[in-house]
């Protein structure tokens, strides 16, 4: 029977997931393989957050607290801002479909730096607006002009991924600042943070500085990342009360299951466990990127805890030559750039694993 779905439904590309690991082992008969294509925490998730759910599963007959009451006020205090400024999502991906529903009509327009995060151009064809993409620079920064040159009266929301998903490249304190300028009052400014624990240069924009600002400025975070909690499925975002007011009017009631609540409490807590993970991470970055110039390649800064690699021939092929030797990275021929992969920085011996196989293949 044929289902006659809206038009700008049949426009979404469904989202492509890192490929899990046991897909592999399915596949290939490949039994301990190497997994750098998620940006995940190589360190497993904190064993605090661990025992927190252990736990709280003796509750799960009970709803969850739709407030998120502890969890919340945990994020306020350490961020320095109001309850009523947190909404939890359901992963931030959540908190992008929040926005969708509650600002977005068709005929919108949303602003999005090309080769970001797909997610973004699915949140405004889900709505039936209008994805309006917007060139890097040159060395793949975003190019903040080319976005205010975007902007329309029809223009609703802009999506700034920060550092950015999949170049590592960021924005600075004071680019922001001029580009806020430019911004007129109505745009929602969507600052996406999911790496924002990783970066270590002081000028990197952190957006929730300008909650006040004239322009309403929303800054999505994660456990996903950092944390290194992305099976539970949590994150927040940060916002003016105004705009939480609207986006708790969408929210799907108990939107953040128990467990996801009471792990991010006890993950957001253990700041000996984001230490270690910061420090794993750096460690990592250090190596891959030299052992990746040494072999020829370019590699592009990064202030994430991936690299984006220029392989100088298909990314799909090489992504699949890596495949067959265990190892799992993503091609970037799906953001655009089909000629690079994205690896993230795993342990010593993840990365030792995938440059050996890198060298093998090339
Ligand atoms: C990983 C990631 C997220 C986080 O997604 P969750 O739903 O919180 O797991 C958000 N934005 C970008 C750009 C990401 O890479």
């Amino acid at each position: 029977m044929k289902i006659n779905a809206p038009d700008h439904i049949l426009s979404i590309k469904p989202y492509i997931p890192g490929k899990p690991m046991e897909a592999l082992t399915r596949e290939y008969g490949i039994e301990n393989p190497v997994k750098l294509a998620s940006n995940e925490n190589p360190l497993g998730p904190s064993p605090k957050a661990v025992a927190a759910i252990g736990m709280a599963a003796r509750n799960l007959n009970r709803y969850p607290d739709d407030q998120g009451y502890e969890l919340i006020g945990e994020l306020a205090k350490r961020l320095h801002v109001e309850r009523a400024n947190v909404i939890l999502g359901n992963g931030s991906d959540d908190l992008i479909g929040m926005l969708s529903l509650a600002l977005l009509q068709p005929g919108d327009e949303v602003v999005i730096p090309e080769h970001s995060f797909s997610l973004y151009e699915t949140a405004a064809y889900s709505a039936g607006a209008d994805p309006i993409f917007t060139p890097l620079s040159g060395d793949l920064t975003i190019d903040l002009d080319a976005v205010v040159q975007a902007i329309t009266r029809r223009t609703r929301l802009i999506f700034l991924c920060t550092p950015h998903n999949p170049t590592g490249a960021y924005i600075t304190k004071s680019a922001f600042e001029a580009f806020i300028s430019k911004v007129p009052p109505q745009v929602v400014l969507v600052v996406d943070e999911a790496y924002i624990e990783f970066a270590t240069d002081a000028n990197c924009l952190q957006g929730i500085a300008f909650i006040n600002a004239p322009c309403t400025v929303i800054t999505l975070r994660t456990f996903s990342k950092a944390y290194g909690l992305a099976g539970l499925r949590i994150g927040y975002g940060v916002m003016p009360e105004n705009l939480a007011d609207l986006l708790n009017r969408v929210r799907q009631p108990f939107n953040t299951n128990l467990l996801a609540q009471a792990g991010a409490l006890a993950a957001l807590k253990d700041d000996a466990f984001l230490e270690e993970t910061r420090a794993t991470v750096h460690r990592g970055l250090a190596y891959l990127s030299k052992a990746l110039i040494r072999i020829g390649l370019t590699v592009y800064p990064t202030q994430a805890n991936f690299i984006l690699v220029d392989v100088g021939q298909s990314a799909d092929t090489v992504f699949n030559c890596l495949l067959k030797q265990g190892v799992i990275v993503r091609s970037m021929a799906s953001y655009g750039f089909n000629r690079c992969i994205r690896v993230n920085a795993g342990l010593s011996e993840e990365n030792e694993r995938f440059i050996e196989a890198l060298t093998g293949i090339l």
